[in-house]
């Protein structure tokens, strides 16, 4: 039988945008630090806003990170002596994330994953939501609605694009609460627009 500190687990922090998803995991994971053991965080190639080699968060909190390719490439660096994976951006990864973390407990490291949960239509964003269901633990963050200071559940795209993926900060989404939240908000500024120049 094994020991129980080798009993692996996977934890997921899901949430929209500006909900403290990347604070919490860098809070969890420095803990691990602190106490000497060994950890270490991975990020999607892609996501490549503030640096490459860190996860840094709206408030400037940041650790190292390393961005991957995809969820093969991740697997295939976690190194025999990490105890702790951290994972940011869980939602720009391929769905095979689901099983790479499966396979990571499995042998024993505890998992904390962290991404968007719904996309900016409101569709549910995966790996993120299967991921939730294959974990022991998930933290659902809030953030603060930008129009009315609500519980902020949803990320609102407030620039026109219909491409699935549009990295950016506080010039791209807002948070937004359920009564606030309107996925048509940046089309209907397009037509606006395109009615005034007829
Ligand atoms: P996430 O990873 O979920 O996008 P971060 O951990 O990067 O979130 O950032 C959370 C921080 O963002 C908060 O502690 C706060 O300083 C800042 N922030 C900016 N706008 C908001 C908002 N509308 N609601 C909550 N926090 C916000
Ligand atoms: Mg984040
Ligand atoms: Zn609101």
């Amino acid at each position: 039988m094994q020991r129980r500190a080798d009993q692996g687990w996977v934890e997921v922090i899901s949430g929209p945008m500006f909900s403290g998803k990347s604070e919490e995991l860098i809070r969890k994971v420095t803990r691990y630090n602190l106490a000497r053991v060994p950890t270490q965080i991975f990020k999607p190639a892609i996501d490549i806003r503030y640096a490459v080699g860190e996860v840094v968060s709206h408030s400037r909190l940041s650790i190292a990170a390393e961005p991957v390719e995809d969820s093969m490439t991740l697997l295939k660096s976690v190194e025999d002596r990490t105890v702790v994976v951290g994972i940011d951006e869980g939602q720009f990864f391929d769905n095979g994330l689901v099983d790479v973390v499966t396979r990571l407990a499995a042998a024993g490291k505890k998992v904390i994953v962290a991404g968007l949960d719904m996309d900016y239509l409101g569709r549910p964003f995966e790996p993120i939501p299967s991921l939730m269901l294959k974990a022991e633990y998930v933290t659902r963050t809030l953030a603060v609605c930008h129009r009315c200071g609500g519980p902020g559940l949803f990320t609102q795209r407030v620039v026109e694009s219909d491409e699935l993926v549009v990295l950016g900060a506080t010039d791209t989404y807002e948070a937004r609460c359920r009564r606030c939240y309107d996925p048509t908000e940046a089309q209907q500024g397009r037509l606006d627009l395109e009615s005034v120049s007829e």
